[in-house]
């Protein structure tokens, strides 16, 4: 796998920012891999990424606050098991901001301007990067936007933080994080080239069935923030209201017209959640030659509902029995914390040897 790898035994860590409930995004992107990981390896972490939510809602800690709970419940309720991954809480691991600040030399302004990730993400969100003014609808200049907050710019260096605090080298991630554990390797490399010792390991981020889920608006990214999502956790009603408003082909005007395939977000998630491969195959050849037999819109949309009701029905109706017990979920927080805590702890005082920072009086 990885040049070193062969040093450190394999840790899964994965985590969200309780920036919203999670979505079907997140479920083909990372969630499946988490649940596989869990039942392969022995030591597996899930943590809520609270700091870095903070990074870019610094003026809306409430928000942030609000939603710890609810993507721990969407993990439980997707099948992570409090018994094989520990969950925790980003902010509960102060460690995990002492060694922030040590990596933050091992990187330059420049490689976290020019991070893909980073790059788009500040366009989304209206940040103005490289000394240009950018907008969030495809960067034309204009003397409008807001200042990028550094801990934002750094929040590639966190995550790598948050990542070696547990010496973690297997990360279930979506298709948009890699370029930010491309930089964690980067510092790994560098921190152990420095220091002189092998003290982390090298990660392997590996992506889910669907690297990245279109957003139901048909843009490149089913987001939290951009809120083009179908959530884990929503009511019959709202799938069906979500589904009947998604693009399909704005060139079928009637039904009998020829249709397309490609680009049309409802083919994009029957192709994804759709378990009868004969029913959509069959669906597609109708649609694209046209005439009377093909399906309307309505049709292979409520084909689709019904086979987003089969995935996300169980998956609602165990994330209320959860959510009746909030002090359990707290006990699995408190318990996960302190696991976290004993590695990260170790870690740093390795690091501190390393960097000769360990002072004995
Ligand atoms: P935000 O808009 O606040 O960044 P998000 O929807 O991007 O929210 P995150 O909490 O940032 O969600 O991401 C959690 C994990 O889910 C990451 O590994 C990310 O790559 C993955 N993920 C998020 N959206 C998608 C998507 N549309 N397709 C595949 N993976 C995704
Ligand atoms: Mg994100």
């Amino acid at each position: 796998m990885n040049d070193n790898s062969s040093h450190f035994k394999p840790i899964i860590l994965t985590g969200d920012r309780p920036t919203g409930a999670l979505h079907l995004g997140h479920y083909v992107g990372s969630i499946q891999n988490r649940l596989k990981f869990q039942d392969e390896y022995d030591t597996c972490f899930y943590m809520v990424a609270d700091v870095q939510a903070l990074t870019d809602n610094a003026d809306d800690p409430q928000k942030v606050r609000d939603n710890v709970i609810e993507v721990v419940l969407d993990n439980l309720a997707v099948g992570v098991d409090p018994t094989k991954t520990h969950f925790f809480i980003q902010s509960m691991v102060p460690e995990i901001a002492e060694l922030t600040v040590f990596f933050m030399n091992l990187v330059t302004v420049q490689q976290l301007s020019h991070n893909p990730t980073i790059k788009t993400e500040a366009l989304q969100k209206g940040y103005f990067l490289q000394n240009k003014f950018l907008t969030a609808d495809g960067g034309e200049e204009k003397n409008i936007g807001h200042g990028i907050p550094l801990g934002f710019l750094a929040y590639p260096v966190s995550q790598a933080a948050d990542i070696l605090i547990c010496k973690a080298n297997i990360v279930p991630v979506g298709e948009d994080q890699m370029p930010v554990l491309e930089q964690a390797n980067d510092i790994v490399k560098k921190f152990n080239a420095t220091y002189g010792r092998e003290v982390f390991p090298m990660i392997k981020g590996i992506v889910g069935s669907t690297p990245r889920l279109v957003g139901t608006d048909g843009s490149s990214k089913a987001s939290k923030t951009l809120g083009n999502t179908i959530m884990l956790s929503d009511s019959p009603e709202e799938i069906e209201r979500k589904v009947m408003s998604m693009y399909t082909d704005p060139n079928r005007l009637k039904k009998t017209d020829e249709g397309q395939i490609e680009g049309n977000v409802v083919f994009t998630y029957l192709d994804i959640f759709g378990t009868d491969k004969k029913k959509i195959e069959d669906f597609k050849r109708r649609y694209i030659a046209g005439g009377d037999d093909a399906p309307g819109d309505i049709e292979i949309k409520k084909y689709l509902i019904e086979e987003l009701r089969k995935l996300l029905d169980p998956i609602r109706a165990r994330r209320e029995e959860y959510a009746k017990d909030i002090p359990a979920i707290e006990k699995i927080l408190r318990e996960g914390n302190a696991v976290a805590r004993k590695y990260a702890q170790a870690t740093m005082q390795e690091v501190r040897e390393v960097m000769k920072i360990n002072y004995k009086f």
